[in-house]
This record gives structure tokens, sequence and C-alpha cells, in this order.
């Protein structure tokens, strides 16, 4: 799993950072991207990397404003003409799938290829056997949800030689012992699948976070987090302003990531405002708080290995 920012300004794009989006790069795990967010020019972005979009099959939208979703008629036209084929599932807050209709019939876009819309209300929005999202209300001036992402414990490695002085014999048997199956043997004996695989692996679990105030919602989501990205639109000297503005603080943020018990936290969502100078300041602030603390510019990247997140 690695994430890839594409875009972490706030509000408006600058020449240092582009308006919101997210790519969570699943290619070992499921052969796909999942994008969070979509700002205007997300697919400029795109262009800068090794992204494909016909691979983005999920888009996960926290909120309606223009900086988080401007960017997606023209990207979903993209993927059209860049041989998107498969299915595109769009969650979002009601009134998303209203808007991109409009849109792409107005400007007479046909795709070639279907979208799911799902309108996205607190609870589990997508189960299958690798992974569960949860979705959970922020506080921001409009609604906007915060994403929890929980990879589900991946099956443990099959012990061959176990297997093999259990009789097991090599071919098709040992597959399904990998899968969990437990087996019938010619003899009539049995082999559990337990006892020749290693105990599962944990998954990992990431909070990604929409615009909000420093929240108890936050906190929730980000609960025992590997990774937990949170906007910091404000510091401390304008720690006054953030709440009114549905925003929070580096240092709010590092705090959600230090009360939630996460292990590592990405601050996006920066605004303007900041320089680059002022940059360092900021990530100061927050590791005096959370120390495992990270601020994503665009195109960063991070890997997530043997249970550690490595900033590229
Ligand atoms: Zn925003
Ligand atoms: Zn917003």
């Amino acid at each position: 799993m690695q994430l890839h920012f594409l875009g972490t300004g706030a509000g408006m794009p600058s020449k240092e950072r582009n308006t919101s989006a997210l790519v969570l790069k699943l290619l070992e795990e499921r052969g796909t991207v999942w994008l969070f967010d979509c700002g205007e020019a997300t697919q400029h972005q795109i262009l800068h990397t090794n992204i494909r979009p016909r691979k983005v099959e999920k888009i996960f939208i926290t909120h309606l404003h223009g900086d988080h979703i401007f960017g997606l008629p023209g990207f979903l036209s993209s993927r059209s003409f860049l041989g998107g084929e498969d299915t595109l599932t769009l969650y979002g807050p009601k009134g998303l799938k209203e808007w991109i209709t409009a849109s792409l019939n107005l400007s007479k876009t046909h795709l070639t290829y279907s979208i799911e819309f799902v309108e996205v209300v607190e609870g589990v929005i997508f189960e299958d056997g690798q992974f569960i999202v949860k979705a959970q209300l922020l506080q921001h001036v409009i609604p906007c949800f915060g994403y929890r992402i929980e990879q589900k414990p991946l099956q443990g490695e099959l012990l061959i030689d176990k297997a093999r002085e259990l009789g097991v014999p090599k071919g098709p048997l040992l597959g399904k012992l990998k899968n969990g199956e437990d087996i019938t043997l010619e003899d009539g004996g049995i082999v559990m699948s337990k006892d020749v695989t290693a105990p599962p692996k944990p998954g990992f679990t990431i909070a990604i976070l929409g615009d909000t105030k420093y929240c108890d919602t936050a906190k929730s989501l980000s609960e025992n987090a590997d990774i937990v990205v949170h906007e910091a639109t404000f510091d401390h000297k304008t720690e006054h302003l953030a709440a009114s503005y549905g925003h929070s603080t580096n240092v709010e943020a590092a705090r959600i990531a230090s009360e939630s018990n996460a292990k590592n936290l990405i601050l996006n969502h920066i605004s303007s405002r900041f320089l680059p100078h002022d940059i360092e300041n900021l990530l100061n602030e927050a590791k005096e708080i959370f120390p495992k603390s990270f601020i994503a510019n665009d195109f960063s990247q991070y890997d997530w290995k043997n249970g550690q997140l490595i900033e590229d």
C-alpha cells in the first residue's frame, strides 16, 4: 500500500499546492487505486505520476466544497478517453450524483464505463473480503465525512514442510489449506488449515479525514489507526479562527493523533498563507505533541511496509 498526495492545499490552488486529492494505491492488494477527493486539475497532477486513471476503482468524496470536487467531471471524462471500462464507484454526500449527472449531461459527455453512485451515510459504506470502509460526519461548515479504511487480517502463509509431514501431497490440496479450508486425505485423515498455516497478520488501518474542526468524530475515526491523514489549515497563532471556519490547526491535528493512539500522522490541506519556510515550524509544533508527524507536499509518497510508514 502506498499513499500518493496529489493536492495538499486549502481552499484555492497555489503554485506550490493544488487543491485536495489523495491516492491510496492498492496495487499489490487488489490491482487498483482509490482516490480521496478530486480538486480542480487533479487530472493534471496525475499526468506527473505513474497513476493510471483506468485503475481508479473507487472515489471517495469528503464534502462538496469546490476545492474537493471541481476536478471530478474532467477526471471522469478523461478516464473514458484513457480506456477505462470497469465500473467506477463514487461515494459522497447527498447532492454529488445530481451535480455529476448535470455536468456530464449538459456537456454531452458520454462515458465508456458506468458509475455506481453511493450516497454516503454514517456507518459501513463498503465491505468485501479484503477491506471495510466506514464513514462518519466530521464538524465542518457543510456536511463532511471522514473515512476509515481497515484492511482485514491477512491469511498466514502456508507452512509447507509441516503440511508435507502430515502427508499432504503436492497439488491443489495445499492451495485449499492455504485458503483456510480443512481437507481430507485419501486415507481418510483430516488436516486442519490452522495446523499448517502461520497465524493471520493484522491488516492496516488508515483514517482519511476531510475538512473539520477539532472534534470527537475525528478521534473515533482515528482510534488506533496506523496512519491518520488530518487537515491543518491553521496554526496556533491563528487558532482563534480555525474552529469558526470549521478547520483545525496543526497542533489540534497532532492532539487528535495522540489522543486516539494513532501510530502516524500526515498533515495536509495546508493554507497558502504559509510560505515554504513556515512549513518546518508547522511540522515541529505538531511533533512536540505527536512525534510521528509528517507534512505532505504535492506528490509526496508514503509507503507502508512491514508495519512502518516510510516517506519516499
Ligand atoms: Zn477544503
Ligand atoms: Zn471545506
